[in-house]
């Protein structure tokens, strides 16, 4: 069994993998660009070359650790927002990459709740701990690439990171969006910017009038409609009434989910569940 599996979508290629973690490929006449590259885990090259022979530019939406440790799998460059490429070094090193296997070797299959080992079958763990970040280039709002019929243009969407990135593919108008928003978003970390610029950057990518929006995680492509209940998740956010939450990193931020209309994780699913997760330097000024 390999271990990405491979999908065409609508206009483009998108390459999952067990921990959950979308990475998409666009494919244009001349170039091909890879959106992410996961956690690095199994053989993303050759996933990629299954696809597309042609030469290939990297892109990684934001530097956190489960879209960026494939980087260095790679010779080509990988574009990135300048803001987080001291975030992608510090997700790459060799602690961080030690907790992604023991996390991997207890993933947890979300439908019937049972553990399992996430790891392929041939697993190198130190070539995996010692790998590098990858060949970073900066890229800032509006730079453009054309891979031949194919465009791909760079808009900053701050939030989630403070370098985070949208791509959008101009010919097919969808905005390839990394974690920057979606219905349960992290926004409590050190690298995360202020309540205010994550929801202007939501703003900006509905403002894109987009027909679809495709985030890391979810399988389901989102729609614009979807968009301003985030930025209401955002705007009417209360730390103090906020639920609790185990997070991987960050924890020293004590984050804590907060839905709308009352709304706690096990409505997660639920249609028009809208949130998100924040920490304590997050609470609300009082007088
Ligand atoms: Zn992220
Ligand atoms: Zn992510």
């Amino acid at each position: 069994m390999t271990y990405y599996k491979t999908e065409k979508m609508d206009g483009y290629y998108r390459i999952g993998s067990p921990e959950g973690v979308f990475c998409y490929l666009v494919e244009g006449k001349e170039k091909a660009a890879l959106i992410d590259t996961g956690y690095g885990f199994g053989d993303l090259n050759d996933a990629v070359r299954s696809i597309t022979d042609n030469p290939l530019l990297i892109f990684n939406t934001h530097g956190h650790v489960d879209h960026t440790c494939g980087n260095g799998l790679f010779e080509e460059p990988c574009y990135i927002g300048e803001k987080d490429m001291e975030l992608c070094r510090r997700h790459n090193s060799r602690d961080m990459r030690k907790d992604s296997i023991e996390r991997a070797e207890h993933s947890v299959d979300y439908e019937t709740g049972k553990e399992f080992n996430g790891l392929p079958e041939r697993f190198d763990e130190e070539e995996f701990l010692s790998r590098g970040c990858g060949n970073l280039i900066p890229v800032k709002e509006g730079d453009t690439f054309d891979l031949g019929g194919a465009t791909l243009k760079v808009y900053e969407t701050p939030g989630h990171t403070q370098g985070g990135i949208s791509l959008l593919y101009e010919e097919q108008n969808l905005l390839f969006i990394g974690d920057a928003t979606g219905f349960f978003v992290w926004l409590f970390s050190d690298e995360t910017t202020d309540l205010d610029t994550y929801m202007a950057a939501v703003q900006k990518m509905y403002d894109l009038n987009c027909d679809g929006y495709i985030g890391g995680h979810n399988p389901v492509v989102m729609h614009r409609d979807e968009l301003p209940r985030f930025i209401q998740a955002a705007g009417e956010a209360d730390y103090d009434s906020g639920q609790p939450f185990q997070a991987f990193f960050g924890m020293e931020f004590e984050p804590r989910v907060c839905a709308l209309d009352g709304m706690t994780l096990d409505d997660m699913f639920k249609p028009g569940f809208a949130s998100v997760v924040i920490g304590k330097d997050k609470r609300k000024q009082r007088n």
